[in-house]
């Protein structure tokens, strides 16, 4: 009995633990100790799995061994950084008394401990832990259940390294794609939506999910939560929520005020991004056109990796932001076109601006992490420096006449922060700034008299631990006598070994005290090293404690006007967005694209940015294609082009540029073209080459179909529709069908603009029955037996694949090829195409049931029958009633 007791006694200390870590359910708990964060049971296999530190043992818990690991609290951000990536959450649990006053309590009483911040990928504020080029969002997603099905969903997603703040709502069918957009790094739900298996799917594809009790999902407590945050009496002043905007976007404030215990990171006021304001651009096409990464996950080889000349953290930010969501109204992207054509038609601006951007500090993270107490000197720094840098710029800027709009506004923003701060700033802060203010030494000399007074006396003393060396070494005829410092014994007098003994007796040892005695040194003190000590840690305390006191001063002064200072952080970043592009457009050979409200799409001499690009590093140039889609069709145009042509003779590349390029047009950037006038693209759709989605259980060519699936769905005529090789991944007959039909539908009912990539030849039949269907091909030549690509996309089709010759680049064997040559002889005598010309004239056009037709047709007798279940409701029906139901459920068969 005895025994099983004490393995049922639980230390004070893990009793504390265990209670800590019992109110931080689901996050791993960095328990402080000393110099290390420990961590225990479950959380340290975790860690040590993940950090592939070594695993340990400390202690007993009910009888069993209790596995521990640490990490060092100086590196700890590195460990903290690799578990955030590696999706999981932690709880950092510090000492907030000290040990001492623990020890004054009772010999066995245990330090008072407390967590002090939530560290989840969506909440972080620190450098080291940030992408210094992309935002760092928190997205809150609520939904509201409707019984017809069409669930609506609100979200409200934040960067607290910025204090950016949105709110928008949208339906179940448009969720995927507004995430993709977004594209969070933490999300946060209620348990319910955790558990939804249909969204399950959707949120599978986000890099964290969180889920959090109903409480903070409350619609009645939003409105509350919010003004609290925002310390204000109604929300009406800052913002007009919905009630589900609201809903999220207190969720995502209180989330953060739990992740960031107790401190208040200002955000901006929650901004509606109106519906339809951007170009919707689902997550298969986003990563089929390679915009932010590559299909391989890289960032270089991207359409923004290509396009990113910006040159500070936070314009290759809010480039990423307007690549993510292209604007829909032709205005404002005028706007931003005529802010890069000043930069274009004035490279002397433009350089001038670049080099005072590139000394400009990141203001907005500066400020966010003091907002939170985790700000240091170089912080301060950033801000003054930011405030000379608008300067700069203004004055720059002024010489420009007539600035336009966007410029003009961003003038004004520069404007707006207060130069007596800066000014003060540059008097208070030191040349040499430490890291952290903790250690001080960051104010000025002559800023503050009380602690220059501080300051003096600590050094003086120290000058006489100087001179009190020399007169010990005299004192003693120890030549070689050192006075040093450590941690343990402050300051010492240390001999070596051999003169140890004299210190040690009569008449040296009245003053030299013996301490320490190490392999080669003796180490002593003395009383009047005792005193000096004392004198030099009261003056470096309280110069310490001066240096603190400024520093919290200063960080006020700048909080206080943090909405000036993040206005004019944007200010950089639009021009650094304006600039980049204009640098860019030049160095590239771009031009201002005409967009309008039209339906037309006349790109002249387009070319691939990425490829075009990829190719100029090796010398070869790109051949550039025009692509007209316009509605009225010419000899030379048509609003769907189907596109016939060998592999490896530049389809794919064709499709990709047209789509880039309308996109790159609708974010206010120059495109890679001679000419370029675009009718605004509402929707972006794009199925190319697809890839075995495995993970998903899903083959390529159901994969292919989903994709094919959602654009025959929903492609309007603002739309603008690549398609590659649909049809590709089953039986040719199979495939070729489909295909067939998908074009007659793109034509018929969705009327969108079109480019079908084929290897099916015989679909260029079609042209004869679909008007507005155009046939373009990719011209290759044959040249001795071998077959070259020249990439010139004309009008006409192809009148082979070349498969055979390029099976032959690609060095199958010589008898495979000629064995191959002898089938296809045999095969192409059963011409395929004849029986496709034939099936366009027997064959009625496919009559597509417009939308309309589709809604008005007669219900089924299914459909009435489940109608008829539907409205029955058993709670409320007698026995009777319900069997008379049955019976005439029954009639209706
Ligand atoms: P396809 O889709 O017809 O198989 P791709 O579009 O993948 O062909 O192009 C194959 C290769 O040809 C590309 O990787 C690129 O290097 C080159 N290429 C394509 N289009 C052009 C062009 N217009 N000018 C120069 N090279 C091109």
């Amino acid at each position: 009995a005895p025994q099983a007791e004490a393995a049922a006694r639980v230390t004070p200390m893990m009793e504390q633990y265990l209670e800590i870590k019992a109110a931080h359910p689901g996050l791993l708990l960095f328990y402080r100790m000393g110099d290390f964060y420990e961590l225990f049971f479950e959380d340290a296999e975790i860690a040590s799995n993940t950090l592939g530190i070594v695993l340990t043992k400390r202690g007993k818990h009910q009888g069993a061994d209790i596995p521990m690991c640490g990490v060092p609290v100086e590196r700890s951000e590195d460990y903290l950084h690799r578990l955030i990536s590696a999706g999981h959450r932690v709880a950092v649990c510090e000492q907030t008394e000290d040990p001492a006053a623990a020890k004054a309590r009772g010999n066995k009483s245990v330090v008072r401990r407390g967590v002090v911040r939530l560290v989840t990928p969506g909440t972080l504020t620190e450098d080291t832990l940030l992408d210094a080029r992309a935002n760092n969002y928190l997205l809150a997603i609520a939904r509201a259940r409707s019984s017809s099905g069409g669930d609506r969903f609100g979200l409200a997603w934040i960067d607290i390294s910025t204090a950016e703040f949105m709110v928008t709502e949208c339906t179940g069918g448009e969720l995927a794609a507004t995430l993709a957009r977004i594209n969070p790094n933490e999300a946060i739900v209620t348990d319910a939506l955790y558990n939804d298996s249909e969204l399950g799917q959707i949120l599978r594809e986000l890099p964290a999910v969180t889920p959090l009790t109903r409480d903070v999902f409350d619609g009645a407590t939003a409105e509350k939560r919010l003004c609290d945050y925002f310390a204000v009496a109604t929300m009406d002043g800052l913002a007009q929520l919905t009630r589900l905007e609201a809903t999220a976007a207190a969720a995502a404030v209180t989330y953060v005020d739990r992740t960031q215990v107790g401190k208040h990171p200002p955000l901006s006021p929650p901004a509606r991004e109106a519906s339809g304001a951007t170009m919707a651009i689902d997550p298969a096409t986003r990563a089929n056109l390679e915009l932010t990464r590559t299909l391989a996950g890289e960032r270089r080889g991207s359409l923004l990796d290509a396009i990113d000349c910006t040159v500070t953290s936070a314009g290759s930010r809010l480039l990423a932001q307007r690549l993510a969501a292209p604007l829909t109204d032709a205005p404002g992207i005028a706007r931003r076109l005529d802010a890069v054509s000043t930069f274009v038609a004035d490279s002397a601006a433009r350089e001038d601006i670049r080099s005072i951007l590139r000394g400009a500090p990141d203001m907005s993270r500066a400020l966010a992490r003091l907002s939170v107490g985790r700000g240091g000197p170089r912080d301060l720094a950033g801000i003054r420096d930011g405030i000379l840098a608008a300067d700069q710029a203004l004055a720059r800027l002024n010489e420009i006449d007539q600035p336009p709009q966007e410029i003009a506004a961003v003038m004004a923003a520069l404007q707006r922060p207060s130069r007596e701060l800066a000014a003060e700033f540059a008097t208070a802060l030191a040349e040499q700034l430490p890291l952290i203010k903790r250690d001080g030494g960051f104010v000025r000399e002559g800023y503050e008299p009380a602690l220059d007074e501080a300051r003096n006396l600590r050094d003086a003393s120290r000058l006489v631990v100087a001179s009190m060396q020399a007169r010990y070494a005299d004192d003693t005829g120890v030549k070689g006598l050192k006075i040093r410092h450590n941690n343990v014994l402050g300051y010492f007098v240390e001999v070596t070994a051999q003169h140890g003994d004299k210190l040690m007796s009569a008449p040296l040892n009245a003053t030299f005290i013996h301490r320490q005695t190490l392999a080669g040194q003796v180490r002593f003190t003395t009383s009047e090293l005792g005193e000096i000590e004392a004198k030099i840690a009261n003056a470096g305390d309280r110069a310490l404690g001066l240096e603190l006191e400024i520093f919290e001063r200063l960080c006020a002064k700048a909080l206080d006007i943090s909405e000036d200072l993040r206005a004019a952080a944007h200010g950089f970043a639009l021009l650094d967005v304006a600039t980049s592009l204009a640098k860019l457009a030049i160095d590239e050979n771009y031009v201002r694209p005409e967009v309008d409200g039209s339906l037309g799409f006349a790109i002249e001499a387009g070319r691939h940015p990425v490829v075009e690009q990829a190719l100029k590093r090796n010398g070869e140039p790109f051949i550039a294609n025009a692509c007209d889609l316009s509605p009225a069709p010419t000899q030379k145009s048509g609003q769907l082009w189907l596109l016939t042509g060998p592999n490896m003779a530049g389809k794919s590349t064709f499709l990709r540029q047209n789509a880039l390029i309308a996109l790159m047009a609708q974010i206010g950037s120059f495109v890679p073209a001679s000419r370029a006038r675009i009718g605004i693209v509402d929707r972006l759709f794009s199925r190319v080459g697809a890839a075995d989605d495995l993970a998903r259980g899903r083959s390529t060519f159901m994969v292919e179909m989903v994709e094919t699936a959602a654009i025959l769905n929903q492609a309007g005529e603002r739309s603008l529709v690549i398609l590659d090789e649909i049809g590709r991944g089953t039986a040719t007959f199979d495939g070729l069908s489909i295909a067939w039909a998908a074009i007659e539908h793109l034509h018929e009912s969705n009327r969108c603009r079109t480019l079908f990539a084929t290897h099916y030849h015989e679909l260029t039949a079609l042209s004869a029955k679909l008007p507005r269907m155009f046939n373009a091909t990719v011209r290759v030549k044959e040249w001795q037996g071998n077959v070259v690509f020249l990439h010139e996309v004309l009008p006409g089709s192809a009148d082979r694949s070349y498969g055979i010759q390029v099976a032959k680049l690609a060095g199958l064997p010589p008898a495979v090829i000629t064995r191959a040559k002898s089938v296809l002889a045999k095969l192409e005598a059963q011409d395929r195409g004849q029986t496709a010309r034939a099936l366009v004239d027997d064959l009625p056009l496919f009559a597509v049931p417009s939308r309309a037709a589709a809604e008005a047709a007669p219900p089924s007798e299914t459909e009435l029958l489940m109608e008829a279940v539907k409205a029955l409701h058993p709670d409320e029906m007698t026995p009777r009633e319900a069997l008379d139901a049955l019976y005439a459920l029954k009639a209706k068969l």
